[in-house]
């Protein structure tokens, strides 16, 4: 009978991550993934029904990182996004905007408490908060966002889409701690690995006693 080789899966990457963009509507979800994944700002960003996804790849610390980021397409204008968006999440941008004082107000409210619950959250998820259109006069104050992003343990970026001002800055960065994340939880082999038998025999006390493993005791 011939012998089958178990298919190739055909893995080009060391971690795959799902990235999600919450946030009000308008706030430039899209814009920043259409900035970061297509280099294109558009004044006008169509919105499709369902999910949308792109895929960006990394090197991070000599691993191949991919990262597959959904965006809401359109959907939280009209409801709470849906569980499956937020099921398995690693990491999380939660995007205002700087001139709209009310997209900042749902962030702490309405988002986080979606992300953080338990039961149709991803609560574990790592989170970066985003003030995007930076490149207009700002409405929410800068030294508030810092204080919410750090009582959450997250870090603070103000971006813009339209002018390319730290959009991949915010996805590697994000990426880079979804890697850290990944390493404490699943260490590499060689951390785990019992140590190889190299290490000599120590002398006893007793002087030149063999270990009890040598000896022709019974016990
Ligand atoms: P979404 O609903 O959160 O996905 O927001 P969109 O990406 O559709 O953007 C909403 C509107 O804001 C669009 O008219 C964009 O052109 C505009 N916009 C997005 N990002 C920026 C930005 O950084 N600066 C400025 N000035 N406008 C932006
Ligand atoms: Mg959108």
């Amino acid at each position: 009978m011939a012998y089958l080789a178990p298919a190739s899966s055909g893995q080009d990457y060391d971690y795959l991550f799902k990235v999600i963009l919450i946030g009000d509507a308008g706030v430039g979800k899209s814009s920043l993934i259409s900035q970061f994944c297509n280099e294109k700002f558009m004044d006008t960003v169509a919105s499709t029904v369902g999910v949308d996804f792109y895929i960006k790849e990394f090197t991070i610390n000599g691993k191949n990182v991919k990262i597959k980021i959904w965006d809401t397409a359109g959907s939280e204008k009209y409801m709470s996004v849906a569980t499956a968006y937020y099921r398995k999440a690693d990491g999380v941008i939660m995007v205002f905007d700087v001139t709209n004082e009310k997209t900042f107000v749902n962030i702490q409210s309405r988002w986080m408490d979606a992300i953080m619950s338990e039961d149709s959250g991803c609560p574990e998820a790592i989170k970066i908060l985003v003030g995007n259109k930076s490149d207009l006069n700002a409405e929410v104050n800068v030294k508030d966002c810092k204080r919410f992003a750090e009582l959450h343990g997250m870090s603070f970026v103000e971006a813009s889409a339209r002018h390319n001002l730290y959009v991949a800055e915010v996805f590697r960065a994000l990426a880079e701690q979804m890697c850290e994340l990944k390493m404490q939880r699943q260490p590499p082999s060689y951390y785990t690995d019992p140590l190889p038998s190299i290490i000599p025999t120590l002398p006893s006390p007793h002087g030149n006693e063999q270990s009890s493993k040598d000896s022709n005791c019974s016990c």
